[in-house]
């Protein structure tokens, strides 16, 4: 019983000899892994994390009034006057060119930017201050500054400003030329705004909102 069992065990102690030459480096390995294992996830994780990092956050968006650039100059020639869109519909009508007035027996003649009384009135377009005149005959509150532009052959009316210019002065696109007047005198409820009549080359009078367009950019110098 003993040689036999001798006998058989001689080849299982080989094979347990065998298997422990086959797996103790793979014991010494697995061993060895947790700690390599420590090494690379973390490593794993830092890649991932700088992966997040790096990824661009979406950029906070704004709404810009961009002005054509008619002269191909690549710069804008126009400018909202006020920064804020078109009057909608009030109980004196719409805004947008074009709009019936009068009961329909005229034509509104020029957009309509929607402003708060006081605030300033940025020039619609670069020129000189040809004319400053009353909107309304009899009312000397209200006045529009007239600009013209004779390198474009462009006009610009700004109505219902507090001049802060004068004839003959110079203006760069974008410059305060006054500040908005109140309509509440003239027109009660209505939405105060700035008029803005542009008179292309020859006089008529044109959509002022198809120069002033709004578009949506990335804001400029928003760190996150
Ligand atoms: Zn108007």
């Amino acid at each position: 019983m003993t040689s036999f069992t001798v006998k058989t065990s001689a080849p299982a102690v080989r094979c347990a000899l065998g298997l422990a030459t086959v797996f103790a480096p793979m014991l010494v390995a697995a061993m060895e892994r947790p700690v390599s294992r420590q090494v690379k996830m973390p490593a794993i994780v830092r890649l991932l994390a700088d992966i997040k990092a790096e990824t661009p956050k979406p950029p906070l968006m704004e709404l810009v009034w961009k002005g054509a650039d008619i002269d191909g100059d690549g710069a804008p020639d126009f400018a909202n006057p006020t920064g804020a869109a078109p009057r909608g519909h009030d109980a004196f009508g719409d805004g947008e060119f074009g709009a019936r007035r009068d009961g329909g027996t005229r034509a509104h003649e020029g957009v309509d930017y929607v402003a708060q009384a006081g605030q300033a009135v940025r020039a619609p377009m670069s020129g000189y201050v040809t004319k400053i005149g009353f909107a309304y005959a009899g009312d000397t509150a209200l006045k529009f500054v007239e600009i013209t532009n004779p390198a474009l052959g462009y006009a610009a009316r700004a109505f219902y400003v507090n001049p802060g210019v004068e004839v003959g002065q110079t203006v760069r696109l974008g410059q305060s030329i006054g500040t908005v007047a109140s309509l509440q005198d003239h027109y009660r409820g209505i939405t105060d705004h700035v008029h803005l009549e542009i008179l292309a080359p020859g006089g008529d009078r044109v959509n002022a909102a198809q120069l002033i367009t709004p578009t949506m950019v990335a804001k400029v110098g928003q760190a996150a």
